[in-house]
């Protein structure tokens, strides 16, 4: 059992842990984790005007996504904003709850800062906790106690052991609508172009193995490259993914965040209607 003991299935994770219990579903609008669906989760990295994210959402909703993502506050690597590079906070938090009113799709942001949770929450369907917070135990704590469902990306770094921990920590402060997001760890020949991250796609069926919780993929913030997101998007639905997180873009090469990684509407069209073969080939 990967590296996770059943001494600490036991002890540290009774909250999280399988046992003999169902698989958890979480409900978001319509969209369920955890059950027989494969929920596609769609949308800009950053939320950059109005009229485009309701652009988006209209038109990831006629390819079948089930929420709109997009980012209000990101984690950037490095502090400078520019006319291209830019976060809207909470007027992109409005933008995107509006773009998602408009097309009926619930939504999910992240929220970095404990003291920004209740606003995003007051916008947005779902939070989402980014992989550089995973272990940001007082945020998590916070987020948890919305009430919200809640999107737990793994670290980039971080075990099994460390991910099921953090999800622990939500269910104890009284959460239990986790879905657990599989985005891509470091390996020794990842930050190459061709694998910025490396997919654990085991992850996958190790943790229906280890929790009852919903466990999905983000091939886009893995891979960092479009040509490589629909084939790691299909391999997850494969395994087994309970649903995908995908960044689109109308023009992907403008994207103000993550221009190299988002895919066009023809293209997100394409990998949703490949998506759906899959699952339906596996029994979903
Ligand atoms: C994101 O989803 O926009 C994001 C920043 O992802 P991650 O936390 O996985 O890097
Ligand atoms: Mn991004």
């Amino acid at each position: 059992m990967k590296d996770v003991s059943t001494d600490d299935l036991e002890q540290r994770l009774p909250l999280v842990a399988r046992k003999d219990r169902p698989p958890t579903l979480v409900r978001v609008g319509d969209a369920v984790f955890g059950g027989k669906e494969v929920p596609v989760i769609a949308g800009p990295c950053a939320v950059e005007s109005l009229e485009q994210t309701i652009d988006i959402a209209e038109h990831v909703k006629v390819s079948g996504a089930s929420l709109l993502r997009g980012g209000a506050f990101k984690p950037l690597t490095f502090p400078y904003r520019s006319e291209s590079t830019f976060e809207l906070r909470e007027v992109g938090l409005q933008y995107l709850s509006e773009a998602g009113a408009k097309a009926g799709l619930p939504t999910v942001t992240e929220v970095m800062d404990p003291r920004l949770v209740s606003v995003a929450a007051s916008y947005a369907d779902m939070l989402q906790i980014g992989a550089r917070n995973m272990q940001n135990f007082p945020l998590l704590e916070e987020v948890a106690g919305t009430g919200k469902p809640i999107l737990l990306k793994r670290h980039f770094g971080c075990s099994l052991r460390d991910w099921l921990g953090a999800a622990e920590y939500l269910l104890f402060h009284g959460n239990s609508n986790v879905v657990l997001c599989e985005r891509g760890v470091v390996a020794p020949h990842t930050h190459q172009p061709t694998s910025r991250f490396i997919v654990d796609l085991q992850a996958v069926p190790a943790l229906h193995e280890l929790t009852h919780l919903p466990v999905i993929v983000d091939p886009s913030h893995a891979t960092f490259r479009r040509e490589y997101v629909e084939p790691v998007a299909l391999a997850a639905v494969a395994v087994g993914a309970d649903g995908l997180l995908i960044d689109v873009h109308p023009v992907p090469e403008k994207a103000a965040v993550d221009p190299l990684q988002a895919l066009s509407f023809p293209a997100f069209g394409a990998l949703s209607e490949k998506a759906r073969q899959v699952a339906a080939a596996i029994g979903r």
